[in-house]
């Protein structure tokens, strides 16, 4: 085998809390994540010309091709650890929004780690490239694993759970112009973590059970809660906009993903998806339509 394609999907977080600093620095964390339809492709192709090189190729502008890209470093793992000597060519064609909380640079990478342990035969089980993959970056495990998920601790400690039901639901996504750095709004959640301990939280135990008994959106949405939209939403006003937009459309829930600040909202009728969808879409460039997995 000389090559390659892995779809590499995005993610949105039906509720996020944020539990406190670790002496480490990272941010204690308690979240539900599942994949959406919504993915970037991947293509790992082998160079064959004996050198350790890896060349990165897509067709998004201003994502990095060189180190900086999760998938480049992805693939710099891989070969180091077998000491393979081939290099690579990978080209993503992306489709996930960018710096937008749906974790499309983590799905590229995951997607990689995945097409090289195939490619170069490596024999790697899913727990060996999650312990890999947390290395560069905490929803690296997650992308890999997929489905749904708990994730708790720095976000890489996880709990397959039964999902919301991707046949009922039409998800509307929407990332005003300006991305936000993950950092600094952890940064920005942190500094004010008193004042926000008095905001309301998402209960997550009750969210999971509410969602493997199938209940309905109007039971789940009171925990499907996101803390960092506290502070995303004073930097992009839009946030607030785009799910008030979205309520009135008739989405079932509307909420921040991530760090944001792309906003997700679910809807049962998917004729008021659609027309969500072309109302946002006419204003904000960034508007996709998929599902959940
Ligand atoms: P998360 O939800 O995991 O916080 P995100 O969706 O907010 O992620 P990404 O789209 O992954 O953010 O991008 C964050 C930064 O990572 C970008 O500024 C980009 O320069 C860099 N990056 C590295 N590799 C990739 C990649 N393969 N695709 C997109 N961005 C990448």
């Amino acid at each position: 085998m000389n090559e390659i394609t892995i779809d590499a999907h995005a993610k949105v977080n039906l509720c996020l809390d944020v539990l406190g600093k670790l002496p480490n620095g990272y941010h204690e964390v308690r979240m539900v994540m599942q994949q959406l339809e919504l993915s970037d492709t991947i293509t790992v192709k082998k160079t064959g010309r004996g050198k350790r090189e890896i060349i990165i190729t897509t067709n998004a502008d201003g994502v990095p091709v060189d180190y900086r890209n999760l998938a480049h470093r992805a693939a710099q793992l891989m070969l180091g650890l077998d000491e393979i000597l081939d290099g690579v060519e990978i080209h993503i064609e992306k489709r996930i929004p960018v710096e937008a909380g749906l974790a499309g640079g983590s799905a590229d990478c995951a997607a990689t780690l995945a097409a090289m342990n195939i490619l170069f035969d490596m024999g790697l089980s899913t727990k060996a490239l999650c312990r890999l993959g947390a290395r560069l970056g905490s929803d690296v495990p997650f992308c890999i694993m997929g489905g749904t998920v708990v994730a708790e601790g720095t976000g890489t400690r996880l709990t397959p759970v039964k999902g919301l039901n991707g046949d009922k639901y039409t998800v509307v996504l929407c990332k005003p112009e300006q991305g936000i750095s993950t950092g600094a709004v952890y940064g920005k959640y942190s500094e004010r973590m008193g004042e926000m301990i008095a905001r309301p939280h998402p209960d997550i135990v009750r969210l999971v059970g509410g969602m493997s008994a199938e209940l309905h959106l109007s039971e789940l949405k009171k925990d499907m809660i996101n803390v960092l939209e506290y502070v995303t939403a004073e930097e992009r006003p839009e946030v607030r906009e785009i799910i008030n937009i979205m309520k009135e459309s008739g989405a079932d829930a509307a909420l921040m993903t991530g760090s944001g600040p792309t906003v997700f909202g679910l809807f049962e009728n998917s004729s008021e998806a659609e027309a969500a969808y072309s109302k946002l879409s006419s204003r904000y460039e960034e508007t996709v339509l998929t599902k959940l997995r």
